[in-house]
C-alpha cells in the first residue's frame, strides 16, 4: 500500500473503490497513467433544481450525474432519491457502474446520478417535478447514445415514466431508448422489475454450489425490503430456503423458524418499510450477526465494517446493495473463509436486463419474459464463474477478481483509442 492507501478512510466509498481500481490494474500489468484516468469519472454534473412545493414555497434541490468512462460505449446507470447522496458517492456508484457492465460484458461504461431529497415526505406531484426537473437540468449530456438513466435507491418506473416524457419533450421525439426501468406500456422489459434479485439468486445458487451448500432449508439473512431485498426474500422462501431475518430502515425482524414472507411482502410500503408494524424488532446490528448460512446486505452502504465483520456467522455474504462492505472487511470475511460475492457482480442483474430493455427499445421489437429471464441466467452464471476461477488461479479475493475482470475491457477500449 502507498501512503494515499494508508490515509483512506474506510468509509470514504470514493476513497476505497480507488483503491481497488489501482490493486486491479497493477495486477493486470497497466501504468500508473491508465490509474489516473480511471479514478475518476471522466465527467461529474452537479445542478440546482428549484421546485414548486405543493404549499406553494419554492425549494432548491441539488441534483448530480457522474459519467465514469465511455470508451466502451454510452455510460448507464440510475438515479438515486435519498437524503444521504453525496458528491463522493455518486462518483463512487458510476465507477461500480463501469465495473458492471465489464463483468458482465455490456457494451456501455459507468454512469450514476443522485439528488439530494427524502422521498418518503414528498407528494407524488412534488416528485414528478423533481424528476422533471433533473431530466431539463441535465438534459444535455443524457440521452439514447451518450447516457442512460434507470431506477436506484426510492426510484421506480413512475419516475422513469415522467423522466422519458420530459425527455422526449425536450428532444420533440419519442425516445424509449433514453432511460430503463420503465412500466412495461412505455417501452419497458419484462423481468426488469425483479432483474437485480434474480442476479443475486443466481449468484447465491452458484456460491452454495461451491461451498456445497443445500439451498433448500438453508437460512437466509436479507437487510433491506426494497426493491431488491423484497423480491430476492420471495425468489429464495420460492426455492424453500428458510428467510430467517429481514431488515429496513426502522429495525429488523427475526424468526428462526422462517418469517411469513408473503405476508410481509403484502404489507411493506412501497419504499421498502414493513418492521413499523411489528413490537418484536431487532436492531439492524444484530440481524447482520444472527446465525445464518446466506447472508445477503441489499440496503446501503458500510454495514459489514471492522467492527463487525468477526461476528458474522453466515458462511455466504452475497453482497445486494453497492458498497455495503468495507475493505477491512473485505480482508477480515476472506481470512475467515467466507465466501464473498461482491456487489459489482452481485448486483449487475439489473443493469443487465435495463441492456435488454435498451435493445429491445433499439430494435423496436419486443421479447418475452422467458426470453429475458433465460438470457440472464446464461449471462449471470457465466459472470460468476469466470470470477471464481479468476479469483482461485490468481489467489485474491472475490472482489479484487471482480474488479480485474470489471475495469479490464474498459482500460483496453481506452489504450486503443489512444486516451492513455
Ligand atoms: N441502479 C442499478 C444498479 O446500481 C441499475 C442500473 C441500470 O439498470 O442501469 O446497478
Amino acid at each position: 500500500m502507498d501512503d494515499y492507501d494508508k490515509q483512506i478512510d474506510q468509509l470514504d466509498v470514493l476513497g476505497s473503490t480507488q483503491t481497488v481500481i489501482k490493486q486491479a490494474l497493477t495486477k493486470l500489468g497497466y501504468p500508473n497513467e491508465m490509474y489516473e484516468l480511471l479514478r475518476e469519472p471522466l465527467r461529474m454534473l452537479t445542478v440546482r433544481i428549484p421546485i414548486r412545493m405543493d404549499d406553494g414555497s419554492t425549494k432548491i434541490f441539488t441534483g448530480y450525474r457522474a459519467q465514469h468512462n465511455d470508451s466502451v460505449g454510452p455510460t448507464k446507470g440510475g438515479v438515486r432519491f435519498h437524503p444521504d447522496v453525496t458528491e463522493r458517492e455518486v462518483k463512487a456508484l458510476s465507477i461500480w457502474m463501469s465495473l458492471k457492465a465489464g463483468i458482465v460484458d455490456l457494451p456501455y461504461g459507468g454512469g450514476k446520478g443522485g439528488i439530494v431529497c427524502d422521498p418518503r415526505e414528498m407528494s407524488f406531484r412534488e416528485l414528478e417535478r423533481l424528476s422533471r426537473g433533473y431530466v431539463r437540468a441535465i438534459s444535455q449530456i443524457v440521452g439514447p447514445t451518450k447516457d442512460i438513466p434507470a431506477p436506484d435507491v426510492f426510484t421506480n418506473s413512475q419516475i422513469m415514466a415522467w423522466m422519458l416524457d420530459e425527455y422526449s419533450k425536450i428532444r420533440e421525439f419519442d425516445s424509449p431508448g433514453f432511460i430503463t426501468g420503465k412500466p412495461l406500456v412505455l417501452g419497458g422489459s419484462h423481468g426488469r422489475e425483479s432483474a437485480t434479485a434474480k442476479g443475486v439468486t443466481i449468484c447465491i445458487n452458484e456460491a452454495a454450489k461451491k461451498t456445497g451448500l443445500d439451498l433448500v432449508d438453508a437460512r437466509v439473512v436479507i437487510q433491506g425490503f426494497g426493491n431488491a431485498g423484497s423480491f430476492l426474500a420471495k425468489f429464495l422462501h420460492d426455492a424453500g430456503a428458510k428467510v430467517v431475518g429481514i431488515g429496513d430502515a426502522y429495525g429488523a425482524l427475526y424468526e428462526p423458524d422462517g418469517l411469513d414472507i408473503d405476508y410481509l411482502l403484502d404489507r411493506r410500503d412501497s419504499f421498502g418499510t414493513v418492521t413499523k408494524l411489528f413490537k418484536n424488532t431487532i436492531t439492524n446490528e444484530e440481524l447482520l450477526e444472527l446465525e445464518c448460512d446466506i447472508l445477503v446486505p441489499a440496503a446501503i452502504e458500510n454495514q459489514i465494517t471492522k467492527d463487525n465483520a468477526a461476528n458474522i456467522q453466515a458462511s455466504i455474504v452475497v453482497e445486494a446493495a453497492n458498497g455495503p462492505t468495507t475493505m477491512e472487511a473485505t480482508e477480515i470475511l476472506s481470512e475467515r473463509g467466507i465466501l464473498l460475492v461482491p456487489d459489482v457482480l452481485a448486483s449487475s442483474g439489473g443493469v443487465t436486463v435495463s441492456y435488454f430493455e435498451w435493445v429491445q427499445n433499439n430494435q423496436g421489437y419486443y421479447w418475452t419474459d422467458e426470453e429475458v429471464e433465460g438470457k440472464l441466467e446464461i449471462v449471470m452464471r457465466n459472470s460468476f464463474n469466470n470470477i471464481y476461477q479468476l479469483a482461485k488461479t490468481r489467489k485474491v479475493n472475490m472482489r479484487l477478481a471482480s474488479y480485474m475482470i470489471g475495469v479490464r475491457k474498459m482500460a483496453e477500449a481506452s489504450r486503443f483509442r489512444g486516451w492513455v
